[in-house]
């Protein structure tokens, strides 16, 4: 980051100035650095003025300087010893560089998990990545307890089984665990590299257990009354999942240049659905597969979760915008808004069916 020149006034703020006369003052993009000049100019005259040295500790927070560059609204009142500063992504270390186009605002590595914790509070690149899937594991707490204190269905034609309360759950645990550990890696990310690379592993077959989570019941419910094939598709893909989740596993699949190829992968996984799906349309008609299936929903379901993914893919919008899209907006967050929005479609596009599926209407012929 290239400096504008230096521009020296006599010191008039005050008597902090006593005995020194000069403020270093950087014009534009260097404000922050412009104030924590001031501050370690001022500290260290203070300092001088009483007759005593600044140890290592104390003058290193005033020094962090060039990767501050546009932060500003960090405080820098009251700032405790172990507190940090925003990065720029040239000064990362070459193991948290992703994405290039997300220009300020990251975390350093702070090698320990309090620090990280605490960041959730704060404002940086990751913040809202933490937080859109936060809200979801939470909402999808709540929903969970209320699906099963709540009676299911209060004008059903016959008994809740146990299979279907148990379909329901396979869902709910993947979206809870999906968001959950999202939200979990996003806050650890920026540990050490050996933290983040390993719940980066647990963050993928998170979305895994999410994908084939809401398989579950889909499948559960449109071939309710044709057990070998309901058999046959829950079957393929949970060895898909497992499959998918092995390959998740290796370290390649990690690094920034496998993106795209994470991306199609799971867009493959979830693209699995379009065989039962064709398939429930062709045997039960359109209109009936809408009426009853709800396949209206599960469609924008499938969609929601391709068009996240192809935009976490592609690295949209930041990648026409770059350094605007820093703190909101990033393609990984409007990836993590639509994934918690597709997982709501879903729950309303199932439990609709199940109700179907509890009323005479849709029980099946002997
Ligand atoms: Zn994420």
């Amino acid at each position: 980051m290239e400096e504008e020149p230096v521009v020296q006034t006599p010191g008039t703020a005050s008597a902090d100035n006593v005995g020194f006369s000069y403020f270093s003052i950087n014009k534009g993009m260097g404000k922050s650095i412009q104030t924590q000049n001031d501050e370690s100019t001022v500290t260290q005259r203070k300092n001088l003025v009483l007759g005593s040295f600044l140890t290592e500790e104390e003058t290193s927070p005033t020094t962090a300087s060039i990767d501050n560059v546009g932060f500003s609204y960090f405080p820098q009142k009251g700032k405790k010893e172990k507190d940090w500063e925003a990065r720029s992504y040239v000064n990362l270390p070459d193991w948290m560089k992703d994405n290039a186009y997300i220009k300020s605002g990251y975390r350093p590595e702070l090698q320990s998990f309090s620090q990280c914790f605490k960041s959730i509070f704060r404002i940086h690149t990751e913040t809202g990545n933490i937080w859109t899937h936060l809200i979801g594991f939470l909402v999808f707490v709540g929903i969970t307890i209320i699906f099963y204190i709540k009676p299911f269905c209060e004008t059903c034609d016959r008994e809740i089984k146990l299979s279907e309360k148990l379909t329901f759950l396979f869902f709910f645990v993947g979206a809870m665990i999906c968001m959950g550990v999202s939200s979990l890696y996003h806050t650890v990310q920026c540990h050490s590299q050996k933290v983040s690379k390993s719940f980066k592993k647990m963050d993928y077959a998170g979305i895994v257990t999410l994908i084939v989570g809401s398989f579950v019941p889909f499948i559960y419910y449109a071939f309710y009354c044709q057990r070998t094939t309901q058999v046959v598709y829950l079957t393929t893909i949970s060895l898909l999942g497992l499959g998918t989740i092995l390959v998740t596993l290796m370290d390649r699949f990690g690094t920034p240049e496998y993106r795209k190829v994470r991306a199609a992968l799971f867009v493959c996984l979830g693209g699995f659905g379009f065989v039962p799906g064709i398939h429930c349309i062709t045997s039960n008609g359109w209109d009936d597969a809408v009426k009853n299936l709800n396949m209206d929903g599960v469609l924008l379901m499938a969609f929601l979760y391709i068009f996240g993914a192809f935009l976490y893919g592609m690295r949209i919008p930041e990648r026409f915008i770059p350094g605007y899209c820093d703190i909101w907006c990033q393609s990984h967050q409007i990836f993590h808004t639509l994934v918690f929005i597709a997982a709501l479609v879903h729950y309303k596009a199932v439990s609709s069916t199940g109700l179907f599926r509890m009323s005479l209407a849709g029980q099946c012929e002997e």
